[in-house]
């Protein structure tokens, strides 16, 4: 995915240099960025510098289009490569908790994700903004200052989601529930996993009743297929968004929506994500399949047990 998003970001970037616009402009000009820190990531983006788009009222302008679009797309790049490092911390905390249960390590990776949750967070903040001001500038806009407006509003916003208390960032994020609960299940049996207040203390903003809060429940959660929320089975794995299907379901999503077309690419049915899903692009997960199977065996194992007690009752 982040190959297909480089792929495309460049071809923006080609137009961006044929297009008369672009010609048009001093070398210096066409060779500028905006000053986002986050680009620094990228060493391919370091051929573009400040200035360029400052003081210049731009309208619908295909460079600025271009370059706003390529910002767009870095973001989700990174938001990508974060996500893939935090399945990586994920798997890493469940070995440590299988080879040492309690260990403080399980907390330390537990905060890491955490920070990695806000930063992901921030990116898509910054990702809405420029899409916004995209939004705008093709609707015929015209917005001068781009940079100092894009600025402004992704440090509002990034200031807005900073002040959420923990519990407000973390108790529905998905990736953190995945951490807690398989964690959980390496020492505890059948027993369901608490909660996600249960690890994320109420503080000073938090509302103090919580009844309006719908929290994530236990395991079931993240062993279910995105598209009917039912137990999966066969379990394939989107790389874009890491969400998970059943087999069978997404195969039938592609031939509803797409005509199993595998070259096209559907938007990925798990409510609130943004993502695409690729037919040629879904793999396999074994990992989480046996993960999931093991979690329900252990289900019916209560299940059964419970009978049991009933019975000799
Ligand atoms: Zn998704």
């Amino acid at each position: 995915m982040a190959r297909a998003v480089n792929a495309e970001a460049s071809s923006s970037r080609q137009a961006a240099r044929e297009s008369p616009e672009a010609e048009g402009g001093s070398d210096d000009v066409r060779r500028t960025k905006p000053a986002l820190g986050e680009m620094e990531v990228d060493d391919e983006w370091n051929e573009w510098t400040v200035k360029t788009y400052k003081s210049q009222a731009l309208k619908r302008d295909v460079a600025s289009d271009g370059v706003l679009t390529r910002i767009a797309d870095g973001l989700r790049a990174m938001e990508t490569s974060i996500t893939d490092s935090m399945s990586k911390v994920i798997d890493t905390a469940v070995a440590v908790e299988g080879n040492n249960p309690d260990d403080e390590m399980a907390e330390e990776l537990a905060k890491s994700l955490c920070r990695s949750i806000e930063v992901k967070a921030v990116l898509e903040v910054k990702y809405q903004v420029i899409k916004d001001i995209l939004r705008r500038m093709r609707a015929g806009e015209e917005i001068e200052e781009i940079v100092a407006l894009y600025e402004k509003e992704a440090a509002d916003k990034t200031e807005e989601y900073m002040k959420k208390t923990p519990r407000q960032k973390f108790v529905k994020d998905d990736q953190y529930s995945q951490f807690r609960s398989e964690v959980w299940n390496v020492n505890h049996g059948s027993e369901a996993c608490p909660p996600m207040s249960h690890w994320l203390d109420k503080t000073d903003g938090d509302a103090s009743d919580s009844d309006d809060e719908v929290e994530v429940g236990p395991t079931m959660q993240n062993f279910k297929c995105a598209i009917t929320h039912s137990a999966i089975v066969d379990a394939m794995v989107n790389p874009a968004c890491k969400h998970h299907y059943s087999k069978i379901n997404i195969y039938q999503l592609f031939e509803q929506q797409d005509g199993r077309n595998k070259k096209a690419a559907i938007k990925c049915p798990s409510v609130g994500c943004g993502q695409k899903v690729q037919f040629n692009a879904l793999q396999p997960d074994k990992q989480f399949q046996q993960r999931a199977d093991q979690y329900f065996r252990k289900q019916q194992e209560t299940a059964d047990q419970d009978v049991e007690d009933f019975e000799e009752d």
